[in-house]
């Protein structure tokens, strides 16, 4: 169970839930469309306060959060994923919970339409990771929606394919949530790189690397994967805040050392008091915020400080 939150009379925490849709430039296609960007995100946190007020879990709620920016083709995530080099599309999704710091994840996966079901299928199991057909198998026998490859393939990622096209590459969508219990969870969800070879497997899936979450805090990253993996970065950031750093010195220090390992990107970490971080050193990352009583909070090109410390 979580430690701090704020509480309300009746003991239970006050819900938070962050999003954030990848970071990356701050690409012509981004500007074209911050307005649609901005209303999904929107949709995505009202979910979020439907769910969290009306006392579901942490774990569900970043998982549907996740499952609908999965749904929308702006973003690198199901329908709409950057494609490999060989014009298929290969996916990867992790969840994570807090309070038992059980885990589930998916990588390589070809035929499911919500990856982060998959991995959530995977967290139900014995299993922590599993990778291509085996996975999507595994899926399917839970009972995730199964989906021809085509149907991932959008003309967008067509043409950025063709274009080799680097600006806005990303579009990651990740999720943290605080439920009412005090409990954190974290999803993050990909389609990897543009022109990635089929076989390789970015930061997102890996737990302590684009995600996690245990009693403290819970953290989805986003950006050049391989920088990612080798920092060690959520799970980085984790420590730092189990050794007394504040949340934000401690994702500012995950950052500077992806940077120092040659990378890029961003992350949002929440933790159990309820406070959150969404920084980057890319030009932009599409991110949003909810507090339980408040009105959600979302910025797409801005560079403006989220939330208002
Ligand atoms: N981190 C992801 C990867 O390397 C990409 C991203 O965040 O956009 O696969």
């Amino acid at each position: 169970m979580g430690r701090g939150g704020d509480r309300s009379r009746g003991g239970l925490v006050r819900p938070v839930a962050v999003v954030h849709a990848g970071a990356g430039k701050l690409s012509s296609e981004l500007r074209e469309n911050e307005d649609r960007c901005r209303a999904v995100l929107l949709e995505v946190l009202d979910n979020a306060r439907m769910m969290l007020d009306a006392g579901r879990a942490a774990l569900e709620t970043a998982k549907t959060l996740v499952q609908i920016m999965e749904d929308c083709d702006l973003f690198n995530a199901g329908y709409g994923s950057a494609l490999c080099s060989d014009g298929s599309v290969r996916m990867s999704a992790a969840v994570m919970r807090g309070s038992d710091r059980a885990a589930g994840a998916v990588a390589g996966i070809k035929i499911v339409k919500h990856p982060v079901i998959a991995a959530y299928a995977v967290l139900h199991s014995h299993q922590v990771l599993m990778i291509g057909e085996d996975a999507d198998t595994l899926a399917i026998a839970a009972g995730a929606e199964r989906m021809a490859n085509e149907h991932f393939v959008t003309d967008r990622q067509r043409t950025r394919l063709a274009q080799q096209a680097e600006d806005g590459d990303h579009g990651t969508v990740g999720a943290v949530c605080l439920d009412h219990q005090g409990v954190l969870a974290a999803a993050t969800s990909t389609g990897g790189l543009t022109g990635q070879p089929p076989g390789r497997v970015g930061d997102s899936p890996l737990i302590g690397a684009g995600t996690w979450a245990d009693q403290s805090v819970a953290v989805s990253c986003t950006g050049d994967g391989e920088a990612f993996i080798r920092g060690g970065t959520a799970r980085r950031l984790a420590t730092l805040v189990e050794r007394g750093a504040s949340l934000r010195s401690a994702a500012n220090d995950a950052l500077v050392d992806v940077s120092d390992l040659g990378g890029r990107g961003g992350l949002i970490a929440l933790d159990s008091a309820g406070h959150a971080v969404m920084p980057f050193t890319a030009d932009a990352m599409p991110r949003g915020y909810w507090r339980a009583n408040e009105e959600p909070r979302v910025c797409v090109m801005e560079a403006e400080d989220l939330p208002p410390s």
